[in-house]
């Protein structure tokens, strides 16, 4: 992909009075990708935002789109359109008009056509002469973002498109958002806090925490090899056991978890000193009976008592108490391949060593958890 119009964001601060809100952000959006922006309420998400589309000035820093710095380029000069959580179509207008009305505006002769080809591409046909009122959500969701793209912004922006939508519909929208950023191939910058969406739909996730970036990759590199206690719980769940790192042979980090010895791949280690939090997700764990055969590259973990036993459709769900006192969760897939494990049945954890991820002990083991609050 040309490097023309890639985002940059260099050393970019908010300050609101003494409270810093976007603490020296630096990043690059690569022309024509699907960016999330993802964290929890306050992290300053929102914020960086509209500093890209100019409707906040940074304290400090530059904002570029390709070679051009837009920094203090009023939003309407900026090639940059913005796609909020409510809709805020023209209620007096038409689907139709409300879709070609920048193109009107700038006096573009084929109107027309490509309002027709934006209707298509956001599969409202047949709607084009209803008013937004009569239109569900989603409908009104996507005229508004047709009536963005119709201007060919070199970023689109967008600030929890989905939130108002109920969650059948935004997992639609979700699927039909990734296939018009592909069709259409204009950077998206989006900004979520919900987990599933931003992994559903970006390529590449920059996971925010209290004004700053705490890792940012691919979804699945995220997910399989945090670097931060904050990143494994707020992305999916993790059991985190405390242990030490005694010391290393080959690729591999040997540890010390509790008494017992397991060792992880090098690669997958974010500790400096000894102490660590030895990660593993629950469903990277096997339970089975005391003894039974390991196989090759695997961890064991010995003396675990099934201490609950959930069935969820797809999975089963156990809590394991190991003996240092620690409930360990481990999720089965309902493959039918052997009976569930009873409740109370003594129990081997298995893992392979390519699995697990290490990171600093010094860290909060439950930072990124989601709170009741955010379950809201
Ligand atoms: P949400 O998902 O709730 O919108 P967010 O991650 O988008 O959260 P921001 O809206 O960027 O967060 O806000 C970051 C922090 O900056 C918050 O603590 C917020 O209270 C504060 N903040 C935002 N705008 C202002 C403002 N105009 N004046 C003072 N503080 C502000």
């Amino acid at each position: 992909m040309a490097e023309g119009k890639d985002l940059h964001l260099e050393g970019v601060t908010k300050r609101f009075g003494s409270f810093v809100a976007v603490d020296d952000l630096t990043l690059s959006v690569p022309e024509g990708s699907f960016f999330a922006l993802l964290g929890p309420s306050g992290c300053g998400k929102t914020t960086t935002l509209r500093m890209v589309a100019g409707l906040e000035d940074p304290t400090l820093g530059r904002v570029l789109i390709g070679d051009e710095d837009v920094t203090s380029l009023r939003p309407y000069k900026r090639p940059v359109n913005t796609v909020f959580q409510s809709y805020a179509l023209f209620p007096h207008l038409s689907i139709f008009e409300n879709i070609a009305f920048g193109l009107r505006r700038r006096g573009v002769a084929d109107y027309q056509a490509k309002a027709h080809d934006m209707i298509e591409l956001v599969q409202l046909e047949g709607y084009g002469d209803r008013k937004p009122a009569q239109l569900s959500g989603g409908q009104q969701q996507r005229v508004a973002l047709g009536r963005a793209l119709i201007n060919e912004p070199g970023v689109l922006l967008l600030d929890e498109p989905l939130g108002t939508l109920d969650l059948k519909l935004r997992r639609q929208m979700q699927i039909e958002l990734k296939r018009i950023q592909t069709e259409v191939g204009i950077t998206f910058v989006h900004v979520t806090h919900d987990q599933e969406e931003a992994m559903t739909m970006a390529d590449t996730i920059a996971v925010m925490n209290h004004g700053v970036i705490e890792q940012m990759g691919a979804p699945s590199e995220l997910y399989e090899n945090p670097s931060t206690t904050f990143v494994a719980n707020f992305l999916g769940q993790s059991n985190l056991i405390r242990s030490d790192v005694v010391d290393s042979a080959g690729d591999d980090v040997l540890i010390d978890c509790n008494g017992q010895k397991v060792a992880i791949e090098s690669s997958r280690s974010h500790v400096d000193g000894r102490s660590a939090w030895l990660g593993i997700r629950p469903e990277k764990i096997f339970a089975s009976e005391p003894g039974t055969v390991q196989q090759n590259g695997h961890n064991r973990l010995t003396g675990g008592r099934v201490t609950d036993v959930s069935f969820v459709g797809v999975s089963t769900q156990y809590l394991v108490a190991m003996p240092w006192g620690q409930e360990l969760m481990v999720f089965e897939q309902n493959t039918g391949r052997r009976p569930p494990l009873d409740n109370g049945a003594e129990v081997d954890l298995t893992w392979s060593g390519a699995h697990a991820f290490l990171l600093d002990a010094h860290q909060d083991a439950t930072a990124g958890m989601m709170t009741p609050e955010d379950a809201e």
